[in-house]
């Protein structure tokens, strides 16, 4: 439980975030709110030559109305997405997957940009950024870059980010008005999901899943289903079309393949009905 030895620096802004980064290539890592990377240092399962702390960047946590869209800072932490008033009246589905994540010491900490750029497919908010269309903004040596949630997660902790890069931003259509769902199956409250799904209904349908493969999932099938007409059960009996789901003490594969499409279903029902 005793991180391996590292060196630490505070960046007092982005340009010097990225500036580090440069400097420590592959062996730097970045610390938001540290609730996904410490764990992860402590078990030896990380073990970075240099921890660059971003968590006193306060020019990247906001969230800011910016016409059709809403567009947050990525150090905004869990509990304010939870609460503030602008997401909870025009993406009342991330504000209310925030206040699912974790327990309170958690929701104080973590950073909706630090869930992000984990890119862990046990993670709630990626699910919704995804089911939302989601657009995240990057800042690396050569300035910056838009990335579509959907081309983010490649692989298991693997992200579009390169190793020079911080996230900024999340840029999120409003879904004003939009109905939708979080369902989040787990045996205690404040548990990780053994499999979640984010879906909204509205002028974009979006539904997305949680812990059902190597990265934050999209449900494409059941999207697909839907926009051909589908009735909800016809959709959601393709949830978890194609995907290979882990295993592990809390359910096996085939387990989360049919809770997947038990939640899908509820998702969308509720999501009509709403
Ligand atoms: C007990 C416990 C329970 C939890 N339960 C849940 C849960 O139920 N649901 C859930 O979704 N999450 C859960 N989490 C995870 C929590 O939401 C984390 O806070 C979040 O995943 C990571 O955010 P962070 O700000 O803590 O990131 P950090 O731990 O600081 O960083 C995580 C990774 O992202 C990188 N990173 C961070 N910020 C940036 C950035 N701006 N740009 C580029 N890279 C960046 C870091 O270098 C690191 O690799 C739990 C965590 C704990 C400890």
């Amino acid at each position: 439980m005793i991180p391996a030895s590292f060196d630490y620096k505070r960046a007092s802004t982005v340009d010097e975030a990225v500036s580090l980064l440069s400097d420590g290539g592959e062996d730097a890592k970045l610390l938001a709110g540290g609730h996904s990377l410490l764990p992860l240092m402590k078990l030896r399962l990380a073990a970075p030559a240099l921890v660059i702390d971003i968590g006193r960047l306060r020019d990247l946590s906001f969230v800011r109305d910016s016409g059709d869209r809403v567009v947050i800072g990525a150090l905004t932490r869990h509990r304010d997405v939870e609460i503030d008033q602008t997401l909870r009246q025009h993406l009342p589905l991330l504000s209310h997957v925030a206040g699912q994540v974790g327990d309170p010491q958690v929701r104080h900490r973590g950073t909706l940009g630090g869930s992000i750029a984990h890119g862990d497919p046990a993670s709630d908010l990626p699910a919704a950024c995804l089911a939302l269309g989601a657009t995240f903004t990057a800042v690396g040596p050569s300035g910056s870059r838009q990335i579509d949630a959907t081309d983010f997660f490649q692989g298991f902790l693997e992200t579009a980010l390169a190793p020079d890069e911080i996230l900024t931003e999340i840029s999120i259509p409003k879904a004003t008005g939009a109905a939708w769902s979080f369902q989040k199956f787990n045996r205690r409250a404040q548990d990780w999901a053994i499999v979640g799904v984010a879906a909204v209904r509205g002028d974009r349908t979006g539904v997305a899943l949680v812990n059902m493969g190597p990265t934050p999932l999209r449900a494409t099938p059941v999207e697909e289903a839907l926009a051909g007409g589908a009735s909800d059960a016809e959709a959601a009996a393709r949830a978890a079309e194609g995907l290979e789901p882990p295993e592990d003490l809390n359910a096996s594969a085939e387990y989360r393949r049919h809770l997947a499409q038990v939640l899908v279903r509820r998702a969308l029902e509720q999501a009509r009905a709403a």
